[in-house]
């Protein structure tokens, strides 16, 4: 297993930390008495959430992020490693202590249809999790029309049914429903991805805005790096189920080290008219997590890999302020 720095920041302020997580996904054996194949979707992965921030997760579509996710908050078992969630091992818990943490932790996704039942209105939704857990029990009207009103919504809207909203306001929906527990850690998959892009800031300040009244910590997976750079602080690169980069928003945007960070900024359409800087395209596809490619799992498109790289896999280390990354042009 590689020996992967865990990202800077120690259990006392980190609301979340992660250590060694892996996901390998068994998918048969290769032949009739053939080695069992396995999907490598998550592979040795560590780093740490501050309280109160929100890390970007980012990486082309099948680099593992999405699965990370559900990893983390244990909707899909882990292979390998840990996850420390208030200072609680995830993976000691019971599926009934599991259930109660789950509480604090919610998650919001890219299409609010597929997380919202089709057939309750918009108030049987919203007073769900607020019944199963016992929370404000003979309240849950006023909750309800609390929860409407803070995300922008009216109590006339508790009545109707998801299909009749809109893709912002559906999404809008999804978002009073993960506050509906008061969470402390919210995780956004591609919660913004579907949205055109005036609807798409109007959603990302109303999630900035309940950050700040609620402390909350976000985990935000996407492949927009504009939308990770409007609103994260720290942002986490992954490539083929491999945090390849770990820094802050500043560092990684200002000074990006691993060739497949820098590949990615420069295909983000530049704001300023006059502002310069080649792309560098990346040829061919990531290549199969079922057998992923020796050594440094970029080697194949990486535009400047070395012999050493298909041999050795590069360690993710420190490379000056918390900045992490895993190259080997940093030996
Ligand atoms: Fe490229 Fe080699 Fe660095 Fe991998 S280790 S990113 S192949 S230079």
């Amino acid at each position: 297993m590689m020996d992967t720095a865990v990202a800077p920041a120690t259990t006392k302020d980190a609301i979340l930390v992660a250590s060694g997580l892996t996901k390998h996904f068994p998918i048969g054996r290769a032949g009739f008495r053939g080695p069992m194949r396995v999907v490598r979707a998550v592979d040795d992965v560590s780093f740490s959430v501050w309280r109160g921030s929100t890390l970007g997760l980012v990486g082309e579509s099948g680099c593992g992020k999405s699965t990370l996710a559900r990893v983390l908050l244990r909707l899909t078992e882990a292979t390998a490693g840990s996850v420390i969630f208030n200072g609680e091992n995830l993976f000691d818990l019971s599926r009934d202590e599991m259930r109660q943490r789950r509480r604090d932790m919610q998650m919001i996704f890219q299409d609010p249809l597929s997380s919202l039942n089709p057939r309750m209105t918009v108030g049987e939704i919203l007073k769900e999790p607020l019944l199963i857990h016992g929370v404000a029990r003979g309240e849950e009207k006023q909750r309800v029309a609390d929860l409407l009103e803070e995300v922008g919504l009216g109590p006339h809207h508790s009545n109707r049914l998801p299909h009749e909203f809109s893709g912002g306001q559906r999404q809008r929906i999804g978002i009073a429903r993960a506050l509906a527990l008061r969470p402390s850690l919210v995780v956004c998959d591609e919660a913004v991805s579907a949205l055109d892009v005036s609807i798409q800031s109007q959603i990302l300040n109303l999630l900035r805005d309940v950050q700040r009244e609620y402390g909350l910590t976000y985990l935000f997976i996407s492949h927009n790096l504009s939308v990770v750079k409007a609103v994260c602080d720290t942002v986490g690169v992954m490539y083929l189920g491999r945090m390849v980069e770990f820094a802050d928003k500043r560092s990684l945007f200002s000074t990006p080290n691993h060739p497949y960070t820098q590949a990615l900024l420069s295909a983000v359409p530049k704001s300023h008219p006059r502002a310069t800087g080649a792309r560098i395209a990346l040829h061919g596809d990531v290549p199969n997590p079922i057998n992923p490619p020796t050594g440094c799992r970029f080697h194949t498109r990486c535009p400047a890999a070395m012999p050493i790289c298909q041999k050795m896999d590069p360690v993710l280390k420190d490379i000056g302020a918390g900045h992490l990354s895993a190259c080997h042009l940093n030996d």
